[in-house]
C-alpha cells in the first residue's frame, strides 16, 4: 500500500457561520494530491495545507478537457460522529468515468483511506446544524504540458472539501421545471455515463435558456429519437404513475447516481413497485391527462430529493400533485437523509463512520 505524509497548516482558517454556508464556497484547510506519472504510476500521495495548484498554460486539462470528477458527502450523526454515505460506489464510478476519458485508475482502497485521513484532519470543518454537511469533490486532471491530441501522460488526483448549508431551509419546495427541446445532454455512444466536466459545459446553454424562463432545471430527452426521459439538470429522475415508481434504465448516456441506486433499494424494501425501463414523454403527458401522474422527483447527492411542482412540455403546463411534495418522495428524503445523519438504522450498510 503506498502511503501519505501528511503536512498541517501553520495558518487555519476561520470558519464560516452555518446560515452562510450555502454551497461551494468556503473550503476546508486541507486538500489531498497524488500525482500520476507514465512508467511511475500513481505516486506521492500528500494532505497539505489548501492551496493554488500551478499548471503550465499547455497542459492537456486546459484544451482538451480529459477529467473527471465525484461528489459526495460526510455528515455528523445525531450522536456526534461523522460518517460517509457510500464513498466506495464513488470510487468505483471514478474509475468507470477513468476507463472512458482514457485516464488511469486509482486504487479505490487507497483512495478512500486518504479521504479518510482527509475528513479526519479536517473533522472540525464538518458543519453539525440541521440539513448541512461536508461536500467532497474528488476529481483527476490532465497535467502534460502539451498540445497534441492524444490522453496525458501526467494527472493530478485531488480532493478538496467544502462545508455546506441546508439545501432545504425554507422546507422543501417543488421546483418547476422545463423539457428542453433545442439541446441534448448526452447521446448514445458519448459520455453521458461518465462524470465528466464538458458533460456539464455542454449542459449550460440549456439551462440558461430554462433560467430566462423562469424554470430551475431542464428535463433532459434521449438524444437520438428526443422522446424518451433521461435526466433532470445533474440529478436522475423518477416518476409514480398509477402506484409505480418508474426511472429510465441505465441505457449508456444516462448518469448512475448512487442516490438513484439507493432510492430504488429502499423503494424495493419498502415492497413498493418500481421498474427501471424506458419512458418516454408521451407517456408522461398521457399520465398526467389522465389523473396518474401522482409524483415526480430529481435525486443526487446535493438534494437527494428534489420534487418537480410543475413540467413544462410544448406549450403545456403540466401541475404535479397540486405542487406539493408527494408522499414517496417525502418517504425516501426522511429515509436517506435518517441513514445519513444516523437517526435510522442503516440496514443497508451504506455508512461508514470515521
Ligand atoms: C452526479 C450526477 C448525478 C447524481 O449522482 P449521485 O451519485 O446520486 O450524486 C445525476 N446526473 C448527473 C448528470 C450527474 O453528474
Amino acid at each position: 500500500m503506498l502511503d501519505i505524509t501528511t503536512q498541517l497548516t501553520t495558518n487555519p482558517k476561520q470558519k464560516p457561520a452555518p446560515d452562510e454556508l450555502g454551497f461551494g464556497h468556503y473550503f476546508t484547510d486541507h486538500m489531498f494530491i497524488l500525482d500520476y506519472t507514465e512508467g511511475i504510476g500513481w505516486h506521492d500521495g500528500r494532505i497539505v495545507p489548501y492551496q493554488p495548484i500551478s499548471l503550465d498554460p499547455s497542459a492537456m486539462i486546459f484544451h482538451y478537457g480529459q477529467s473527471v470528477f465525484e461528489g459526495l458527502k460526510a455528515y455528523v450523526t445525531v450522536d456526534n460522529e461523522v460518517l460517509l454515505f457510500r464513498p466506495d460506489q464513488n470510487f468505483k464510478r471514478l474509475n468507470n468515468s477513468n476507463d472512458r476519458l482514457c485516464i488511469p485508475k486509482i486504487d479505490e482502497e487507497y483512495a478512500l483511506e486518504a479521504l479518510k485521513q482527509l475528513v479526519s484532519i479536517d473533522r472540525e470543518w464538518v458543519p453539525n446544524a440541521p440539513g448541512t454537511s461536508l461536500y467532497i469533490r474528488p476529481f483527476i486532471i490532465a497535467t502534460e504540458a502539451n498540445l497534441g491530441v492524444h490522453p496525458s501522460n501526467r494527472y493530478q488526483f485531488i480532493i478538496i472539501m467544502s462545508p455546506s448549508g441546508s439545501y432545504y431551509k425554507e422546507g422543501i419546495n417543488p421546483v418547476k421545471i422545463m423539457v428542453e427541446q433545442q439541446f441534448v445532454r448526452a447521446v448514445r455512444g458519448g459520455t453521458g455515463a461518465a462524470k465528466t466536466g464538458g458533460n456539464y459545459a455542454s449542459a449550460l446553454k440549456g439551462q440558461e435558456i430554462a433560467s430566462k424562463e423562469g424554470y430551475a432545471q431542464t428535463l433532459w430527452l434521449d438524444g437520438k429519437e428526443n422522446c424518451y426521459v433521461e435526466e433532470v439538470g445533474s440529478m436522475n429522475i423518477f416518476f409514480k404513475i398509477d402506484g409505480k415508481v418508474i426511472t429510465p434504465a441505465l441505457n449508456g448516456s444516462i448518469l448512475p447516481g448512487i442516490t438513484r441506486d439507493s432510492m430504488i433499494q429502499v423503494l424495493k424494501s419498502k415492497n413498493i413497485p418500481v421498474e427501471e425501463r424506458r419512458i418516454s414523454i408521451e407517456e408522461v403527458v398521457e399520465a398526467h391527462n389522465n389523473g396518474t401522474l401522482e409524483e415526480v422527483f430529481g435525486t443526487g447527492t446535493a438534494a437527494v430529493i428534489s420534487p418537480v411542482g410543475e413540467l413544462k412540455y410544448l406549450n403545456d403546463k403540466l401541475i404535479i400533485n397540486k405542487g406539493e411534495i408527494g408522499e414517496v418522495s417525502q418517504m425516501l428524503y426522511d429515509t436517506l437523509t435518517g441513514i445519513q445523519n444516523g437517526s435510522i438504522e442503516d440496514t443497508f450498510g451504506w455508512t461508514i463512520r470515521l
